[in-house]
């Protein structure tokens, strides 16, 4: 017979960068929290390991420039609680297909986000490690998120501020009740109010070990992906960038940044479509040597030779809007479609508000209101 704990507040199930904040946030507004994680502290299983992502404002429309202007001043109160340094500015340029990078300089400029548009040979001159396509904005208040550090520093604000921070417990299903929810793991019943699942990849097979009311989530993939750091040979002023593809960039788009491990580059969303279960953590030789043949052709500030892959989890919905919403005493926050990292203490706030019931869910992020699968 299992043992069944006292009900806290909320428990959240996922402690990738999603959950860990929304502990932070719930845990901050004086709630009873229990986060439960089936992996040990900093593994590299899920979407969120590693030593950066890239933190920009710049967004085809206003509500991502928004939503991560939200983010901002969070990202720098978690370092001031932490004394962690989890968010380095060092700017972000778009560059390539001139009607995209106008629409990012567009957003930018709606929400008055300080920002210059540049000609390609100026942004040379001052970032001579990139050679840059045909239109190019850059917007200065972004930079690089230590992801490592942002998830261990989100779970020691969280667990400062009274929350039980638990590695190595695997919730095995969920059941709702009059009075909240059951999180069942192997040795004991978790008692919540309200249950946070946050679990990346594998939420929509923990939904459906849900009882009702069950959520109608968009049909997500799970992709296999797999950057590459290479050895700069310029001095250390990276900016983080995307090329967008369509003027002189024929292939896939590409993100990249400055890093501890070296400048990481990435195609965004091409790997092949997997689960948790049989990914390989085997990055494909191809794959990498496109990433080498981008590097030769418009990064002269690193060694095109000097490729070490890693891989990661998306988990994408077909549209890439987020899924952050609640029915019942259930909130999931799921599908961050390769581009969570940046927004998630703004996350953590909003799924804080959806608990207490003083937040609804953007019109973008809710259930049902695109192309939906039941849970089950
Ligand atoms: C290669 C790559 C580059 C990226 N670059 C950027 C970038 O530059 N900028 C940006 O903003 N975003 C970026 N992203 C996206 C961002 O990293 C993700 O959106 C974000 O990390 C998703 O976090 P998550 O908490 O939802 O998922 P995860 O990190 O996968 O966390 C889910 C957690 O739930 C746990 N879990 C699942 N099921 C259970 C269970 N039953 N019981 C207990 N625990 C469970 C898992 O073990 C896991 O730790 C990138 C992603 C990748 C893969």
């Amino acid at each position: 017979m299992s043992r069944v704990e006292p009900r806290a507040d909320v428990v959240i199930v996922g402690g990738g960068v999603i959950g860990s904040a929304a502990a932070w946030r719930l845990a901050t507004r004086g709630k009873s929290v229990t986060l439960l994680e089936q992996f040990e502290p900093g593994h590299r299983r899920g979407a969120s390991h590693g030593s950066s992502r890239i933190y920009r404002q710049a967004y085809d429309g206003e509500f991502y420039t928004a939503l991560a202007g939200r983010a901002l001043p969070l990202w720098r109160h978690l370092q001031d609680t932490t004394g962690t340094e989890v968010l380095t500015l060092t700017g972000a340029v778009d560059h390539g297909l001139p009607a995209v990078v106008e629409l990012r300089a567009r957003s930018l400029a709606a929400l008055g986000i300080r920002h210059e548009v540049l000609e390609p040979c100026s942004a040379e001159r001052r970032w001579p490690g990139i050679r840059f396509d045909t239109a190019v904005v850059h917007h200065p208040e972004a930079g690089r998120l230590h992801a490592d550090r942002a998830v261990a520093a989100f779970q020691e604000a969280a667990a400062q501020a009274g929350a039980d921070v638990r590695h190595g417990i695997v919730v095995e299903s969920l059941h709702s009740h009059g009075h909240g929810v059951d999180v069942v793991t192997p040795d004991a019943v978790v008692r919540g109010r309200h249950v946070v699942v946050a679990a990346g990849a594998w939420s929509h097979r923990l939904l459906t070990r849900a009882s009702d009311p069950a959520p109608r989530l968009p049909a997500m993939r799970t992709t296999q992906e797999q950057p590459a750091h290479f050895v700069p040979v310029t001095g250390p002023d990276w900016p983080s960038f995307v090329h967008h593809p369509g003027a002189l960039l024929t292939t896939a788009g590409i993100y990249g940044l400055g890093s501890e491990d070296g400048i990481k580059i990435g195609e965004h969303g091409t790997g092949p479509e997997v689960t948790p279960e049989t990914r390989t953590f085997r990055a494909d030789p191809a794959g990498v040597a496109r990433l080498a043949a981008y590097a030769a052709r418009w990064l002269p500030g690193v060694d095109p030779g000097s490729a070490v892959a890693d891989t990661c989890l998306y988990t994408s919905t077909p549209d890439s809007n987020f899924v952050v919403d609640r029915i019942g005493a259930v909130v999931v926050a799921a599908g961050f479609s390769g581009h969570g990292f940046k927004f998630a203490p703004a996350i953590g706030e909003l799924i804080a508000g959806l608990v207490e019931g003083t937040a609804v869910a953007p019109e973008p992020f809710r259930f049902g209101t695109r192309e939906a699968v039941t849970a089950r």
